[in-house]
């Protein structure tokens, strides 16, 4: 495992080459596209190139952030890039094979990331797990590397901040993350407005989601796991997009004397998703994710398993209960 890198050091990489590719996880998430605007706009402001990958492309529900329309899926072939930057990864497989085929030209690898379970796989690693989100890793990047921070940038951090941190909420919040918001309204982020843009614009599909999910809700005996599925005949019954599930499971986190929320999802493939959420420092769902091939953080982590649902569901539900 190699040693983080200094911020330094990245102003140097930034410095010293032209052509970046920014990249993020699989499934991208709020933190995975404003890591990537966040960085990638600042870099454009320095008057680099910058390429911005997503294997899955961007999710409909963060198209209202500037500069968003620059997130493509990765090119079928490999253009002449100098550095490869993934953000908000915690393996390099998460990206998906497109990036790495489209990557494959890459002089550098840099990794910067906040998950605990990160392996750092890049030439170059930069990950901090005391931080809430891996938008406020690049804020603080460019803060002491004295970059510029482009309003579109400003708004893509915030929006990749407050996602991870369910607005702020969550224990992994920090002065320095109030602070850095406070900065980002003193340069003009109109915080109603992302909020409700974030928050407040849900498309009906997603209700009807959690309507179905809540159809399937349980409760362990001792009232310290709840867990609820979707199969994979929803996607097409509700016409549902892969974000639309994004941040339902805190819905059930939320149960006096839950100690660990988890979601199981069919996925395409006869794959499994499992989200889990835990809301005890003594139960870390990160270990236990990491027993089946996944990872991400102690109160916060998923996997991909082999299918079938039900088998999965009893190996987890199992790990948990041990893990209790
Ligand atoms: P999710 O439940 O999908 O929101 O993921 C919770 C956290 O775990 C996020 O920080 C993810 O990046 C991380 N995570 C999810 N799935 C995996 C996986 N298969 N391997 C490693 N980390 C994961
Ligand atoms: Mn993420
Ligand atoms: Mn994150």
């Amino acid at each position: 495992m190699s040693e983080n890198t200094s911020i330094q050091a990245l102003g140097e990489i930034f410095d010293q080459h032209q052509t970046f590719a920014l990249m993020s996880h699989m499934r991208p998430d709020g933190d995975a596209i404003g890591s990537q605007l966040g960085l990638g706009l600042a870099l454009e402001a320095m008057g680099k190139t910058v390429f911005y990958w997503n294997e899955d492309g961007l999710p409909d529900s963060l198209a209202f952030l500037p500069g968003s329309e620059k997130i493509s899926l990765p090119p079928a072939e490999a253009p002449e890039i100098d550095v490869a930057i993934a953000l908000d990864t915690a393996t390099k497989v998460r990206l998906g094979e497109g990036n790495l085929i489209a990557a494959a030209k890459a002089k550098l690898w840099v990794n910067i990331d906040h998950h605990i379970s990160n392996p750092r796989y890049g030439d170059v690693n930069y990950v901090d797990a005391t931080s809430p989100a891996t938008g406020q890793i690049v804020y603080e990047i460019l803060q002491h590397l004295g970059m510029p921070l482009p309003d579109g940038a400003r708004d893509a951090i915030y929006v990749a901040v407050s996602t991870d941190t369910g607005s702020f909420q969550y224990e992994s919040t920090t002065a320095r993350t109030y602070r850095m918001a406070a900065d980002l309204m003193d340069r003009g982020l109109n915080v109603g407005d992302i909020n409700a843009k974030t928050y407040d614009s849900h498309p009906y599909r997603r209700i009807e989601l959690l309507r179905a999910l809540l159809n399937t809700l349980e409760l362990t005996p001792d009232g310290k796991v709840a867990h609820w599925q979707m199969l994979d005949h929803l996607r097409t019954d509700l016409a549902l997009k892969p974000e639309d599930s994004e941040g339902l499971i805190d819905m059930i986190r939320a149960i006096r004397g839950v100690q660990v929320a988890v979601f199981f999802e069919e996925l395409p493939g006869g794959k499994v998703r499992v989200s889990m959420r835990s809301k005890d420092r003594s139960v870390n769902v990160c270990d236990i994710a990491a027993q089946f091939g996944g990872g991400g953080h102690a109160l916060a982590a998923g996997i991909r398993m082999p299918g079938p649902i039900s088998d999965a569901k009893q190996q987890v539900l199992a790990a948990i209960t041990a893990a209790i």
